[in-house]
């Protein structure tokens, strides 16, 4: 007998995904092996299992990606009426749908994240963005660019690796709506729901050249950015990358969206609901381990506050459950790769010495893989390094104010601009305050929720540019 009741294992089945040991570069509607015949290899962060070997895209693969790319654009996309693009969009939505289970189970395999995540969010919302979107297609001349807007041409898409599937279709979907083709540059640590992204698109006998995954790391990204054959290049991933690629593009006619790194507020003011609020925390920076650009980093708690919310804070952190990503149990995965837990782990130190208190709950990290417990810093002034640079882990930093100009003037102390959390009963106070965030999303009384329909984007450092709803029509036309 035992008075400690535990969760069986409740792990979802790898079955679903039929791995192959290697991948080619998707180019012109078929898998080629790439020029140079380089290829690297893509592990499990959970497991550090290797889960198969992708080719490497050089400069040579990167120029017939977007040759392949301008022949479908002039040939074929862009003169094909809006109403018969989007059937290949609703196409390609449905088969997302009826292959969620696998691109779920694959993508928490290659990117560590749990299961109940990658079911529940990234792959819905993937669909959704393309369902969404089919919708535009025959209707550009209403969406309020003019009568009848063009496409750009080719389009060079780079994504990064904590989305991977969701941020293929953020940068998918309006391309191919408008008319444009694409060459997409997945992240190099997790390239396979892409890959498979690339199978559905033959399933649905997408014209060949209209899509092209080009895998590699960062030099197959520079190479995409260098391309004088690029009309646009559409970015998400950290702003020192973003910085390089505009400097790259200075001076060409290249149009240009940056999507950015963040380190947003979250502000509870003393009316709002706690335990609600306590949830919303937890959301807004445990959720996929911390690795959210929109992530609620710095939480602002009004001071009179501080005490409840932190002791039911801290007794809600001390239920999550880190472990096995493909658990349906699991609240907590994987850090994508060894390199990412370095970059948490070093400013974790930082918090340290500069003088912030970290708390962590009990909780037993597994063996292999890469792992980081939730923690909690308190004692953080605006200064420390763990208030200011964005640390993309699950690591949150408590600050405090008394009013709310001061809970303005806090949440605003950043170089990003990416999105907010406002809790409070008051109505007039979530406009009051939302008036004066400078961040491109706020979120009232609810933090990390996405709708196709509904533009997002930053200010500042976070980048220019909006991704989704109408808005995110724009960048892809002329
Ligand atoms: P990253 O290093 O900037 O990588 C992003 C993508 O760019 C990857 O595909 C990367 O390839 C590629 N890349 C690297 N160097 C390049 C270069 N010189 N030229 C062209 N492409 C290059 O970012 P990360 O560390 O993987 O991702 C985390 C960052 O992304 C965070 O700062 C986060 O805030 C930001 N992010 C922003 C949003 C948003 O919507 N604003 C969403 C998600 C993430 P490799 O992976 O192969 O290196
Ligand atoms: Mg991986």
């Amino acid at each position: 007998m035992t008075d400690v009741w535990d969760y069986a294992p409740a792990p979802e089945s790898r079955d679903v995904v039929d791995l192959r040991s290697e991948y080619g570069l998707f180019i012109d509607g078929k898998f080629v092996e790439p020029a140079a015949g380089g290829m690297f290899k893509t592990v499990n962060p959970a497991t550090e299992e290797v889960l198969a070997a992708v080719g490497e895209a050089d400069a040579t693969d990167v120029d017939r990606a977007i040759a392949a790319a301008r022949r479908a654009q002039t040939e074929v996309w862009g003169p094909m009426p809006g109403a018969e693009r989007a059937k290949y969009l609703y196409r390609l939505a449905r088969v997302l749908q009826e292959r969620a289970r696998e691109l779920a189970v694959l993508e928490t395999l290659d990117n560590g994240k749990p299961i109940k995540e990658s079911r529940d969010v990234d792959v819905p919302m993937a669909a959704a963005h393309f369902f969404s979107y089919a919708g535009w297609a025959d209707k550009l001349g209403h969406a309020g660019y003019g009568t009848d807007p063009r496409p750009l041409g080719v389009a060079g898409q780079i994504i990064p690796w904590n989305f991977p599937l969701l941020m293929a279709a953020w940068k998918l979907a309006p391309a191919l709506a408008t008319g444009n083709t694409a060459v997409l540059k997945p992240a190099e640590t997790t390239p396979l729901t892409a890959l498979v992204l690339g199978e559905i698109l033959q399933q649905i006998d997408l014209p060949p050249g209209v899509v092209n995954i080009v895998t590699g790391a960062g030099e197959t990204g520079r190479a995409l950015v260098d391309h004088p054959g690029v009309d646009k290049i559409a970015f998400t991933g950290s702003t020192s990358v973003g910085k390089q690629i505009q400097r790259a593009l200075a001076g060409r006619p290249t149009r240009l969206t940056l999507e950015l790194g963040g380190k947003a507020a979250n502000i509870i003011f003393d009316d709002a609901a706690v335990d609600q609020a306590v949830e919303g925390i937890v959301n807004g920076i445990f959720f996929n381990q911390g690795h959210v650009c929109c992530a609620g980093s710095r939480l602002l708690v009004q001071e009179s506050v501080l005490e409840p919310v932190l002791d039911k804070l801290k007794r809600r952190l001390g239920t999550l459950r880190v472990g096995d990503p493909l658990d349906k149990n699991t609240d907590l995965g994987a850090i994508n790769s060894s390199e990412q837990l370095a970059r948490i782990t070093e400013l974790v130190d930082s918090g340290v010495e500069e003088g912030a208190d970290r708390w962590q709950p009990e909780c037993a990290l597994p063996d292999r893989g890469y792992w980081f417990a939730p923690t909690v810093f308190t004692g953080v002034s605006q200064s420390h390094r763990i208030a200011r640079e964005e640390i993309f882990g699950p690591v949150l930093s408590v600050l405090t104010f008394r009013t709310p100009d001061e809970a303005v003037t806090k949440a605003n102390n950043t170089p990003y601009g990416l999105s907010a959390g406002v809790w409070t009963e008051k109505g007039s106070r979530i406009l009051w305050m939302s008036q004066r965030l400078r961040a491109g999303v706020i979120w009232a009384n609810t933090f990390n929720r996405f709708d196709p329909t509904s533009p997002f984007g930053g200010y500042k450092e976070s980048g220019f540019g909006r991704e989704g709803g109408r808005h995110g029509l724009a960048p892809y036309l002329a």
